[in-house]
């Protein structure tokens, strides 16, 4: 027999699989398996994808090893694998790796080893042992025996001589069992709701197309439980002896909604996320393998957890863009689990406030079917927001804070109720200039000025992470005379010491949140009420849920608006309405205050009444009128190169090339230098697809892609459906 094999070298070029034969002593080896494969000088790892009689001409290669005794990618696997990897013009090695933990991957550097704990097991019967016990005079072996007449099993932290005997005289036996590193802690209670009409008829629709590929869009506001239909939902599967996969948009950002499904669901839940150690993921993934679990919990990436007979997929925030990787390979887990919804005839359930246009305009064409809770579930009520104009709270010399956010601070500062404040910029100042000459210090390696962080003192990039030391001397004409401009967390938690020297502020950032567990100590502070004010970045704007919380201010509405791409009121809105959602979630009112200083955009507008469905039109419209998505499908190719002369020379050629095959209907938007043209020393340019039907578009995109595979000076990526552009 001989093996078909696919390694992780082939990556970058085409997926070519190698052929070696089998020695006669492997037997367990299968499609799918993880293999030692000689491949020139080196040994590589790899994975089976087909086993075949032909021979080949020339003297071929054995495996060398066999990694696993079962295979790691099931048939499921191996079909998306091949499925994604057509759609997304990558290979099917880097798909199959993105599905894997790391223990799993095809790679011969890591070492993930399966944990195991020693227990002590009793060899005699109870008579046999209390007769035992009535002569032993050792404290110790009878606390063991006491324990193990109790509960069948004893865990062995550490040998002492005790346990030796108790071997030795072979009343007890060792044994080894697996151990998982793994396990959410939580002292809270579960408190089940009875569900309202809307919430009751969401879960019997999706329930009664339990044996259907049909995708569900569940739209219902902040509040409106949809986490409760989600969990009924996932009962209601598991009645029928049916599994399920919960996507949420990231599980270190939503500490709460994991704790909701342990609460109800205990130990028949496995989570994926990024926070865990490579061998706690290792042994959540062993879980699921080893069908301990029936429910996933987890980040992007568990859209591929290797559950069986999935009943339902439910992605939460399905609007969200983590659910789409930035890197190679560029997948979205809605399209993943679309697939996977037909592969097991289970239902899809995309959950959202604020749908994604593309999702909705879907519902709206029946492609989806709609879903909706109108109105808030629990007690909280939706919070009254106030839009401040800060052109003219500028003029009164307010600069960070309006009058109305300063008297509202004080007012709940004073009701011992909470606050949360929404900036979206780390650091101290986003911009250090010379107050004499206008000189921006700017990175050495991009084109972007460099960001004061207070704390450590340093102007750092946040694009490719160089950092200096402050600048106190103008490096153009030395005035001393520099300046720093623009809001950061880490001064808007200063300026708030300031202006309450009382309050007790904690600030969350990628900069107070990069050790492990600091995010969930954070959040578990503020909500047990340790802190008033809560400052942070886009970080708090998902899934938190602290009733206390009756006031929330969004710093500067406009960073988010100002950014230039076709989805910035987009995801201005859905940020408004988001943030909006963590106030009020208890029994007191909530308030919000929006500053901005396009107190008329419509995304801001709109966000004030919680308008979803006003916001979707307008902006339809708008996305109609420039044929953009979800009019048109839009794919993004970035090229990009060390050398700036070659950077415009080579996307001239690629904007050349689109144009002269795709149809005439397709239209080609470029090139022009990205956003930010170069990064860390490399510069980029861009190209824009946009289309309905191309006929050759496939062939065009498979072209480009493979004419510059092997080119070591400029590389090509084709995003399709790109999060930005
Ligand atoms: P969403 O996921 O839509 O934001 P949640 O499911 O988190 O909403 O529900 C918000 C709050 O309302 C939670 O505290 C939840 O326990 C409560 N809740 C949900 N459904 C009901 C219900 N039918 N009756 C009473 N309280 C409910
Ligand atoms: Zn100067
Ligand atoms: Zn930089």
């Amino acid at each position: 027999m001989y093996a078909k094999v696919i390694t992780e070298i082939t990556a970058k070029a085409v997926d070519k699989m190698f052929i070696y034969k089998i020695p006669k002593d492997m037997k367990k080896i299968k499609v799918g398996s993880r293999v030692k494969v000689p491949f020139g000088h080196q040994e590589l790892e790899g994975f089976v994808l087909e086993l075949t009689h032909e021979k080949e001409d020339y003297e071929l290669k054995e495996i060398t090893a066999l990694v696993d005794e079962e295979p790691i990618l099931t048939e499921e696997m191996l079909y998306l694998g091949k499925v994604l990897s057509e759609q997304l013009l990558c290979s099917r090695i880097s798909i199959y790796q993105a599905m894997l933990p790391k223990a799993l991957k095809a790679s011969n550097k890591t070492e993930i080893k399966k944990k195991m704990d020693t227990y002590l097991v009793l060899n005699w019967n109870r008579t046999e042992v209390e007769n035992y016990l009535e002569k032993c005079r050792f404290k110790r072996q009878k606390e063991i025996l006491m324990k193990l007449l109790e509960s069948g099993e004893y865990l062995i932290t550490k040998q002492d001589s005790s346990i030796k005997t108790l071997v030795k005289n072979n009343i007890c036996t060792l044994v080894q069992k697996e151990k998982y590193r793994y396990a959410f802690q939580t002292t809270k209670q579960d408190h089940r709701v009875t569900l309202n009409q809307e919430q009751q008829y969401a879960v019997n629709r999706v329930l009664s197309a339990k044996n259907q590929a049909k995708t569900f869009l569940l739209y219902g506001v902040t509040g409106a439980g949809k986490t409760e239909v989600y969990m009924n939902i996932i009962e209601g599967m598991l009645k029928i002896n049916k599994t399920a996969i919960m996507l949420v948009p990231e599980i270190s950002l939503t500490p709460q909604i994991v704790e909701r499904f342990v609460l109800r669901f205990g130990r028949d839940v496995a989570i994926l996320h990024s926070g865990l150690s490579e061998g706690e993921k290792y042994d959540e993934y062993r879980k699921i393998t080893n069908g301990e679990v029936h429910i996933v919990v987890g980040a992007r990436s568990a859209i591929f957890a290797p559950l069986k007979n999935i009943g339902v997929i439910i992605i939460d925030e399905e609007h969200s863009s983590t659910y789409k990787q930035d890197n190679h390979p560029r997948y979205h887990a809605r399209d993943v689990a679309i697939l996977r919804g037909k592969y097991h005839q289970a239902p899809v359930v995309l959950g959202s406030a604020t749908p994604s246009l593309e999702s909705m305009a879907r519902a709206g064409r029946k492609v989806y079917d709609l879903l909706t809770l109108k109105t808030r579930a629990g007690k909280g009520k939706l919070p009254q927001v106030y839009i401040v104009n800060m052109k003219e709270e500028v003029k009164k010399k307010n600069f960070i804070f309006s009058e109305l956010l300063s008297r509202k601070i004080e007012e709940k500062l004073l009701k011992k109720e909470q606050i949360i404040l929404f900036l979206n910029r780390r650091g101290y100042s986003s911009i250090s200039s010379c107050g004499d000459c206008g000189e921006v210090i700017k990175c050495p390696n991009c084109d972007i000025s460099l960001t004061y962080h207070k704390s450590s003192n340093m102007l750092r990039c946040h694009y490719c992470g160089y950092a200096t030391k402050k600048v106190s001397i103008c490096p153009k004409c030395h005035s001393y005379n520099m300046k720093d401009f623009g809001l950061g967390t880490e001064k808007l938690e200063e300026e708030l010491h300031h202006m309450y020297p009382n309050a007790r502020i904690v600030r969350m950032d990628m900069d107070t949140t990069s050790k492990k567990g600091a995010h969930q100590k954070i959040i578990d502070d503020f909500g047990n009420g340790k802190y008033d004010i809560l400052v942070g970045t886009q970080m708090i704007a998902k899934g938190l849920d602290f009733p206390k919380v009756t006031l929330v201010g969004v710093m500067n509405a406009d960073a988010s608006l100002n950014i230039p791409d076709f989805r910035s009121s987009e995801r201005t809105f859905q940020l408004l309405c988001q943030v909006s959602g963590r106030a009020g979630r208890g029994e007191e009112k909530g308030e919000v205050i929006i500053q901005t200083y396009n107190n008329t955009h419509y995304s801001i507008t709109l966000a004030k009444h919680h308008d979803y469905l006003s916001f979707y039109k307008e902006e339809m419209k708008i996305r109609k009128q420039l044929n953009y998505s979800p009019y048109y499908y839009i794919i993004l190719i970035k090229i990009s190169t060390k050398d700036y002369e070659l950077s415009f020379r080579e996307a001239k050629k690629v904007g050349e090339y689109l144009r002269s095959h795709l149809s005439k209907s397709t239209y080609v938007l470029g090139p022009a230098m990205a956003n930010v043209f170069r990064i860390d020393n490399i510069y980029h340019q861009q190209c824009i697809i946009k289309y309905q039907h191309d006929a050759n578009l496939k062939q065009v995109l498979l072209t480009l892609d493979n004419h510059y595979k092997g080119n070591s000076k400029v590389s090509l990526e084709i995003d399709i459906n790109p999060n930005r552009l």
